[in-house]
């Protein structure tokens, strides 16, 4: 199957159109840097057509009965189904990753507008006599308007739509800014929203190569009352900030660098397995990979060696080839920050049991890779690595893994594998984290709370979390 390529404009009031000055950007394939298309290149103008557009869908979009809503996304969840190859394809060619990685993410991202879609009618209230008997306290849950939405390359489908999913149940319009290297996923999805009858003006889709101007002028328009965004901590500290300004509700989903415990007790071929897709779900690039995997001394050398095999074994090539487990980097700064944090574990007394070399070629490769002995102030124990590098250290004790664990300014997720169920509980307690994944691998699920503690983030995605992110309490005191 060919790839299906969007039309490469802005979809704005129902509209797809080029930007204002005409001004287009480039989109290329990160597995041979080949050209795959141009798209329009919003200025702060174009920002703000999408704004006044969601503005006069807002109340109307408010208005409809909450099963309409519902029957919107439910019809997007059957467009993305039916087209759910072509969407795979879409993602592979502009991120890079494996087709089956990108399969799974377009039947994630699509399970979000389902999910939602059952939400949109059961949007909660509630009724409650005054402790004085005085009076009686109703409460409703409002729609809190125009939402802003920011998005990263790493999963172009699924973040997405677990922004617009709830804030289409709760009654909100949105303008939505995906990340410039993969703006194409996101159009598409625009184009199926649009199809599954959602009104001119609800969802606009703004594709831009410079998003730092247009994304401050828009959260410094009143009418825009929520900053959704998934990205980098560092990003996400200035949008708090610009969002300061105005009062702005934020969620926020940052960065992570998850630990994966695995005591001496736990079946390693489960732990091996979990660790596979912890790590290398998506190449390494998730906020939920597994950054630092701390195991109990007696099993270390034999988990290190079992995970180096299974690492090492992993097909690497062109994403959407036959037998491929591992496809290219977003782009060569990624292939660049790897290599240096690898390229300073190694300097630092590091061994590489596997990988550590970039191949040769034009695409932005960077092979699977495990480290051992690396020396504890080491620099990718502290930072995000986002790519398929595996460090492994050891712990002697319950109380040395939690405290190494929670060493760190992230907290989005962890991973625990042991067969005492109790210890698991215990641990998982004590861990400063959003998410755990407990004997398992993989934590999101679109019926589940997603996000961080710390600096990984604020609010939470999905589950019945998701809805109330986009939507404002109203206290009603009265007395009958
Ligand atoms: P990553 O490090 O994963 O690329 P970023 O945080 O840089 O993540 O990017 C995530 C999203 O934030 C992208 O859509 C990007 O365009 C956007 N972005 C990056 N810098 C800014 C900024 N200064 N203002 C607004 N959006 C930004």
């Amino acid at each position: 199957m060919d790839v299906k390529i969007p039309a490469g404009g802005l979809q704005v009031n129902g509209e797809t159109r080029p930007a204002r000055d005409g001004s287009e950007f480039a989109v290329f394939d990160p597995a041979d840097q080949q050209l795959l298309a141009m798209v329009a290149d919003a200025s702060v103008s174009d920002g703000l057509a999408a704004v006044d557009a969601a503005s006069a869908a807002l109340g109307p979009f408010g208005a409809l009965a909450p099963r309409a809503r519902g029957e919107i996304l439910r019809k997007a969840f059957e467009l993305m189904t039916e087209r759910s190859e072509e969407l795979a394809l879409l993602i592979v060619a502009e991120n890079g990753k494996a087709l089956p990685d990108a399969r799974s993410e377009v039947t994630y991202a699509a399970e979000f507008f389902r999910w939602f879609a059952e939400e949109a009618v059961r949007v909660p209230g509630q009724l409650a006599v005054a402790p004085t008997n005085k009076n009686r306290i109703l409460v409703m849950n409002q729609p809190i308007g125009v939402s802003l939405f920011i998005t990263p390359w790493n999963f172009p489908a699924a973040m997405l739509t677990r922004k617009i999913g709830p804030a289409l149940a709760a009654g909100c319009t949105v303008v939505c800014k995906p990340a410039e290297d993969t703006p194409l996923t996101a159009l598409a999805i625009g184009e199926i929203l649009t199809e599954a009858g959602a009104p001119a003006g609800v969802v606009n889709i703004i594709t831009t190569s410079d998003p730092a101007p247009l994304v401050s002028a828009l959260l410094d328009d009143p009418r825009v009352r929520k900053l959704s965004f998934t990205g980098s901590s560092e990003v996400g500290r200035i949008l708090l900030a610009q969002a300061s300004t105005r009062v702005i509700s934020c969620s926020m989903e940052l960065g992570g660098n998850a630990p994966f415990i695995v005591f001496a007790d736990a079946d390693l071929d489960r732990a091996v397995e979990g660790a596979m897709v912890a790590k290398l779900r998506n190449g390494g690039e998730a906020c939920t990979a597994a950054n630092r995997f701390y195991v109990e001394a007696a099993v270390a050398e034999e988990f290190s060696q079992r995970l180096s095999a299974a690492m090492g074994a992993l097909k690497m090539g062109p994403g959407a080839n036959e037998g491929v487990g591992i496809g290219p980097l977003i782009n060569a700064a990624a292939v660049k920050t790897v290599s240096a944090l690898v390229d300073d574990a190694l300097r630092g007394g590091a061994r590489a049991l596997v990988g550590a070399a970039t191949s040769a070629g034009s695409g932005n490769f960077y092979p699977p890779t495990v480290l051992v002995d690396i020396a504890p102030d080491a620099e990718i124990l502290q930072k995000e690595i986002f790519g398929p590098v595996a460090p492994v250290l050891s712990f002697t004790s319950e109380d040395e893994a939690v405290a190494l664990a929670n060493d760190t300014e992230y907290g989005l997720v962890a991973y625990v594998y042991t067969s005492d169920l109790a210890r698991g509980l215990r641990v998982s307690e004590r861990l400063e984290a959003g998410m755990i994944g407990l004997n398992r691998g993989v934590v999101s699920d679109p019926a589940a709370p997603f996000g961080g503690v710390k600096q990984s983030g604020l609010g939470r995605e999905g589950g019945h979390h998701g809805i109330l992110e986009y939507l404002e309490a109203k206290y009603i005191a009265t007395d009958w």
